[in-house]
C-alpha cells in the first residue's frame, strides 16, 4: 500500500481500506463453515459506509444491523431483505413498523416489552413478524467490559427463563413466528471456550424448546471474533466454526454468523500528518492533524493501535501521540517510542478499519475524513471529505 501517494493524491485525515481484505477474511470464514447451512450476515456498524457494505453483498453476504437506519443502508446496497437482521436493545415503534413493511428476515427481540411492541404492531399491520430472541448465557467473554455483553449484568438480551418464556407466548401468538435464537457474548473475543460454553447453553435451549414443539431454524452465534491490534492470539475461524458445530449435534438449523470487526479491523487505515512536536517539561507531544473525532477508540476504550511514522529520522524517545482537540483523551498512543519528527511527516494507524469512521463526530467542528477504497491496485473515493458547509447545512439560521 502507497501511503505517501495516497495521502498525496486525498489528503489527511484519510481512511483507507483494503477490499482485497476483507475478501480473504469473508471467503476465510465462509470456507470454515462449508458443508453447513450457513449465512454470513455483516455487522453493518463496524463500518458503514454504502460502498463496503456492497462489497460485502456481492459476496452474498447478509446484514446485522442495530438501527432502521444501518437496515436502510443495506437495502441501499443491495442486500435482500430476506438476509437482514435487526438487532438492538431499544427499537422505537417506527423502526418496527418499518423493518416489518421491509419484510426483513428477523427481528431479534432482547426483551419481554419489546416481545409485546412487536406482536402489537405487526398485528396492527396484520403481519406476521419472524422473530429472533437474544439470550444472555452469563458467560464472561474475557474481553474489555465496554464491550462485554454477555453476563447478567449487561444491557444486552434475556436470560434463559425470560427466553422461554417469550418463545412460548410468540407461538401461541398469531402474530409472531419464533423461527430464530441468537446470542452475542462480546467483542473483540480472544479465547474460544466463552464461546464453545455459551453455544453449549444455547443449544441446550433450543432442544428444550423442541420439546414444546417449537422448532428454531436459525441458530444466530452473533460476531466477536477478535482481531490482532497488537500480539493477541487470534481465534482461527475453522476453530471457531468446529466449536459451533460441536455443540449443535442432531440438530438442523442454518447457522448465522455475525462479524464485524474480524471483516474490516485490519483492511483499514489511518492516515494523518505531523503538524508541531512540543515539550512540556519532560513530556514530549507528536501533534497531528487527525483527532479522537475521527477515531475514537483510543478515548473510548483506551485502545491500542500500532502506529507508524513514516520518515528516515534515527533519533527517537518515547513521546504521546495525539490530536488538536480540546480534551486530554485525544490521542492515538501514549508513552511510545517515536522517532523525531518534521512537519507533514505521514502516521500510519494500523487497524482502523472497525468501529473508526463509522464512530466519527464532528466535535470541534471538524470535517469527517475522506474514506477511500483500495481493490486490485485500483483507488476510488467512496466518501469524500466533509466540507463547513456539509457540517452546517441542517441548521436553521444560516442567513444574516
Ligand atoms: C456489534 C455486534 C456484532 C459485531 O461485533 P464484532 O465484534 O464487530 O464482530 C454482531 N452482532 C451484534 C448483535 C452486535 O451488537
Amino acid at each position: 500500500m502507497n501511503f505517501k501517494k495516497l495521502a498525496d493524491d486525498y489528503g489527511t485525515p484519510l481512511y483507507v481500506y483494503n477490499f482485497d481484505y476483507m475478501k480473504d477474511r469473508f471467503d476465510e470464514l465462509k470456507e470454515a463453515f462449508r458443508g453447513r447451512k450457513s449465512m454470513i450476515c455483516y455487522a453493518v456498524k463496524a463500518n458503514s459506509n454504502i460502498s463496503v457494505i456492497k462489497h460485502f453483498a456481492k459476496m452474498g453476504s447478509g446484514c446485522d444491523c442495530v438501527s432502521i437506519g444501518e437496515v436502510n443502508r443495506a437495502l441501499r446496497a443491495g442486500v435482500s431483505s430476506y438476509k437482514i437482521i435487526f438487532s438492538g436493545v431499544g427499537k422505537r415503534d417506527d423502526e418496527i413498523k418499518e423493518a416489518l413493511e421491509k419484510d426483513i428476515l428477523l427481528i431479534n427481540l432482547e426483551s419481554e416489552a419489546e416481545l409485546k411492541r412487536v406482536e402489537m404492531i405487526a398485528k396492527e399491520l396484520n403481519l406476521t413478524a419472524r422473530i429472533s430472541v437474544r439470550v444472555n448465557p452469563n458467560i464472561d467473554p474475557m474481553t474489555h467490559p465496554y464491550i462485554s455483553t454477555g453476563l447478567h449484568e449487561s444491557k444486552f438480551g434475556v436470560d434463559i427463563d425470560s427466553a422461554k418464556r417469550m418463545y412460548i407466548v410468540a407461538k401461541n401468538s398469531n402474530n409472531l413466528d419464533p423461527v430464530g435464537i441468537h446470542f452475542h457474548i462480546g467483542s473483540q473475543l480472544t479465547e474460544l471456550n466463552p464461546i464453545k460454553e455459551a453455544s453449549e447453553i444455547v443449544s441446550d435451549l433450543v432442544r428444550s424448546l423442541k420439546v414444546l414443539d417449537i422448532n428454531i431454524k436459525f441458530f444466530d452465534i452473533g460476531g466477536g471474533i477478535g482481531v490482532k491490534y497488537d500480539n493477541e492470539e487470534r481465534i482461527k475461524p475453522y476453530d471457531y466454526a468446529q466449536a459451533i458445530l460441536k455443540t449443535l449435534s442432531g440438530l438442523d438449523m442454518t447457522i448465522i454468523c455475525e462479524p464485524g470487526r474480524f471483516l474490516t479491523a485490519n483492511s483499514g487505515y489511518f492516515l494523518t500528518k505531523v503538524l508541531y512536536e512540543k515539550v512540556n517539561v519532560d513530556k514530549r507531544f507528536v501533534i497531528v492533524d487527525g483527532a479522537m473525532n475521527d477515531l475514537l477508540r483510543p478515548a473510548l476504550y483506551n485502545a491500542y493501535h500500532k502506529v507508524e511514522i513514516l520518515n528516515d529520522s534515527k533519533e527517537s524517545s518515547i513521546a504521546n501521540l495525539v490530536g488538536p482537540v480540546c480534551e486530554s483523551g485525544d490521542f492515538f498512543a501514549k508513552d511510545i517510542e517515536l522517532p523525531k519528527t518534521s512537519h507533514n511527516d505521514l502516521v500510519v494507524v494500523y487497524s482502523a478499519g472497525a468501529y473508526g469512521f463509522t464512530m466519527s463526530s464532528n466535535y470541534n467542528t471538524r470535517g469527517r475524513a475522506c474514506e477511500v477504497s483500495v481493490e486490485n491496485e485500483k483507488v476510488r473515493v467512496i466518501r469524500r471529505r466533509e466540507s463547513f458547509e456539509d457540517m452546517i447545512a441542517l441548521e436553521t439560521d444560516l442567513g444574516d
